[in-house]
């Protein structure tokens, strides 16, 4: 994301983050758990043990099954403890040295740290780390807290991590070890998800429940906004050490970014996304549709949603590829364009002849519902609508979101109207904000106090953006120009 002052200074990153404590098969647990949090970043990923003795690492760019397909790179991964994490980092270079878990030395011994969200003060902190003679292996700001650990003055590793913690501020969830406990910490917002769970006596931190599924782990609970977990030999000790927060959860984790299957915050994410389509079904319906369409995959439970409360029948008119990666992500326009092409193709028996309600949860650019709109209309639709299971999406993501400069967003330059005939449907709605406040089960929008962060539809920031504030005053993170081993 270029709110970053370089852009090949990248910080900005979707992540998914594991951890399993207690278990003789830790690294394959977590192996596991990353496979099924593959969603949330699918450029690399990471495995880090420790047996308490050792800690032992491994580190790959791309997809987990093939990361950690060789059997000795799994045996290689020893100990009861283990904690991984996947990645994508928006565009720029793909940088082996920052794949996580980090890894550093300390004077306390081996420390490991997993991260999922960004910070909005990492290179104000870093700037000031390498005055005082830190040196910076990584370009993440992820190390920016490992640095502030390994400098704490604290006496215990949490209460380092206490202490780091204090002074970075936006987006968290964490998970590290040393080499006899687990440590997990949610930012005070709570922005991002993590929840704990529990395989007979081992313990495990996911991003998500989907994760502990795959492993066959019991949900415990989420993680409090603000809380950190410390988990070791005792058990799990729970610490507020921000104090209690009201949660500002990432409200589309809901919408997108999050596994369907997931509970997060209490709430089942397929459930969230249905009751989202059936309140748009109430805000924008199209009587006279013949047909509800999903934009495949992460449109289908709001189309279900909405199919279902205006009693018009749902229909597979789109076919996904899945052999293709995700379009949105891919790093030129040109191969972006490309990407859709490759990933969608009509269902014509369904839609020829047909009045057809397309739904989707976002329009970011407006590159896939334009070149959707347009297959849909070849395939012989008489009328083509769009609703949307999100407001729109004017505000750049500064938490841990993969999403354009708000400039490049096309909600930000255009008005509903301006965007249905960019992206030539006959009519188009998005959700309203309260209307999807309601369908998570809210009364309203708390204007004072948001529920949720909604800062991509509302602007409305809830951790401050410092160094996007302070872009003229921060340095170059690095003068390295590395290539990447992909
Ligand atoms: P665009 O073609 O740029 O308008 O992107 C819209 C599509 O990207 C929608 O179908 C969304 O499901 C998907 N999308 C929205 N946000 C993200 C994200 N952060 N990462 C990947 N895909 C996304």
């Amino acid at each position: 994301m270029s709110n970053t002052p370089f852009d090949d200074d990248k910080l900005h990153e979707e992540c998914g983050v594991f951890g399993a404590f207690g278990h003789k098969d830790a690294a394959a647990l977590t192996a596991l758990g990353l496979h099924a949090l593959q969603h949330r970043g699918q450029e690399a990923c990471g495995i880090v043990t420790t047996d308490g003795d050792h800690f032992y690492a491994h580190r790959a760019l791309g997809l987990v099954d093939q990361a950690f397909e060789d059997a000795d790179v799994m045996k290689g991964l020893k100990g009861h403890i283990a904690i991984g994490h996947n990645r994508y980092a928006t565009t720029g270079a793909t940088l082996v040295r920052n794949i996580q878990p980090l890894y550093a030395d300390l004077a306390f011994g081996g420390f490991a740290m997993a991260h999922n969200g960004n910070l909005t003060n990492p290179n104000t902190l870093r700037q000031d780390l390498v005055q005082k003679g830190s040196i910076f292996q990584s370009t993440t700001d992820t190390e920016v807290i490992i640095h502030l650990v390994a400098t704490s003055k604290k006496n215990t590793v949490p209460d380092k991590i206490v202490d780091a913690l204090s002074q970075v501020t936006g987006a968290y969830s964490l998970v590290a070890c040393d080499e006899n406990q687990m440590i997990g910490v949610r930012d005070p917002h709570g922005i991002r998800p993590l929840c704990l769970g529990k395989l007979n006596d081992a313990y495990i931190l996911a991003s998500e429940s989907c994760a502990l599924d795959i492993i066959g782990a019991d949900f415990v609970r989420d993680i409090e906004a603000g809380e950190m977990v410390v988990i070791n030999e005792k058990g799990v000790q729970s610490h507020h050490p921000f104090g209690k927060n009201a949660s500002r959860f990432c409200i589309f984790e809901y919408i997108y970014f999050a596994r369907p299957d997931s509970y997060v915050d209490g709430h089942s994410v397929y459930e969230m996304r249905k009751n989202i389509g059936a309140e748009l079904a109430r805000e924008a319906p199209v009587p006279t549709a013949d047909i509800i369409v999903p934009v495949p995959d992460s449109g289908v439970p709001a189309a279900i949603g909405y199919a279902e409360a205006s009693n018009i029948p749902f229909e597979l008119g789109i076919i996904r590829n899945h052999y293709v990666g995700r379009t949105f992500i891919e790093p030129t326009d040109q191969i972006r364009h490309l990407g859709v092409k490759m990933k969608h193709n009509a269902n014509k028996a369904f839609i020829e002849g047909k009045e057809v309600v397309l739904v989707d949860d976002s329009i970011v650019r407006g590159t896939t519902s334009r070149k959707i709109v347009e297959m849909i209309r070849q395939a012989g639709a008489k009328k083509v609508h769009m609703r949307i299971s999100s407001p729109p999406n004017k505000h750049s993501c500064f938490y841990g979101i993969d999403t354009p400069d708000s400039q490049d967003l096309l909600a930000n330059q255009k008005t509903v109207e301006e965007i249905g005939k960019y992206i030539g449907v006959d009519s188009l709605a998005y959700i309203s904000d309260d209307g999807l406040y309601r369908a998570v089960g809210e009364t309203e929008r708390n204007a004072e106090n948001p529920q949720y962060c909604d800062a991509c539809f509302t602007g409305d920031y809830p951790v401050r953006l410092i160094d996007h504030e302070d872009q003229d005053n921060i340095k170059r993170v690095t003068n390295l120009q590395e290539h990447s081993a992909k």
